[in-house]
């Protein structure tokens, strides 16, 4: 049995319950080294064997996937955040289900979700966005013609760019091709959750400046959006917690 698991964003302790109860009982652990927390790998049992993805091609660690399964051990694939965003996850199951063997997914809590936390952000605000754009700047790995960035950028909804701190200056342009300006509140957040994160607060204009001033090169975060306004984002109040609003737990109040 395999078991896809997310690491969480990088404190070792934002791992789920259950993640962190397979990590423990698995024969063999096949961790992304670049940046799954290490810490991690102390849940091992002391007879684990013990993978660095970030050194293997998808043959190795298929391969290590069918050895497991020869001998009837348990691995856990262990994917940094969650692995359905980014996680080069589908490639591996497709694999599998090739050779019938069987595997299973325990979600984890992705960088997106750990940079809004070191924020205290809300992505959603009421009156400001109701959307959230998950992508990246093209890099080496192609985006599709229709999600070209000045596209998504028409919007001006919530934006979450991963991969993309090294080409800060292609995306500002992009952004600025779209519905966002040059005053667009923006956040640069690097190694969210982890004890060297860094917040770096500017806007759409001064993104690509923030970025090479801090050295900011990879494992970050680019956020866009008005939401990051905070109290001065002029949003609306929910709906769901107005006392004259009735839900189907809790009668309005009339006026
Ligand atoms: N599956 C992962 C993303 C993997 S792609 C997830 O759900 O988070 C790798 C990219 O994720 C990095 O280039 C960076 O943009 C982002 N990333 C991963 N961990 C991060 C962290 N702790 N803080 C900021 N960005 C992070």
């Amino acid at each position: 049995m395999i078991y896809f698991i997310g690491a969480g964003p990088g404190a070792s302790d934002l791992i789920t319950v259950r993640g962190s109860r397979l990590l423990g009982q698995a024969d063999c652990i096949i961790y992304a080294g670049s940046l799954v927390n290490p810490a991690l790998l102390g849940l091992a049992k002391p007879d684990c064997t013990i993978y660095n993805s970030a050194e293997m091609t998808l043959e190795q660690v298929l391969s290590v996937f069918r050895e497991m399964e020869r001998n009837g051990k348990m691995t856990v694939r262990l994917h940094t955040g969650d692995q359905s965003i980014y996680g080069a996850g589908r490639e591996q199951m497709d694999a599998l289900d090739q050779d019938g063997i069987r595997y299973e997914s325990v979600p984890g809590v992705s960088s997106f979700f750990g940079a809004a936390a070191a924020l205290n952000a809300e992505y959603t605000l009421p009156g400001i966005s109701q959307t959230v754009i998950i992508t990246r700047m093209e890099g080496r790995t192609k985006v599709p013609e229709k999600e070209q960035l000045a596209k998504l950028a028409a919007h001006g909804s919530t934006m979450v760019l991963f991969l993309s701190a090294s080409l800060t200056e292609e995306v500002q342009a992009e952004l600025l091709r779209g519905a966002y300006t040059e005053e667009t509140p923006a956040a640069i957040v690097f190694k969210a959750t982890w004890p060297e994160e860094k917040i770096l607060h500017c806007t759409v204009g001064t993104l690509a400046k923030t970025a090479k001033e801090n050295g900011i090169k990879n494992t970050a975060l680019l956020l866009i959006g008005d939401f990051l306004k905070g109290p001065a984002a002029e949003y609306e109040r929910s709906k769901l917690y107005d006392p004259a609003f009735t839900t189907a737990f809790r009668e309005g109040e009339s006026k």
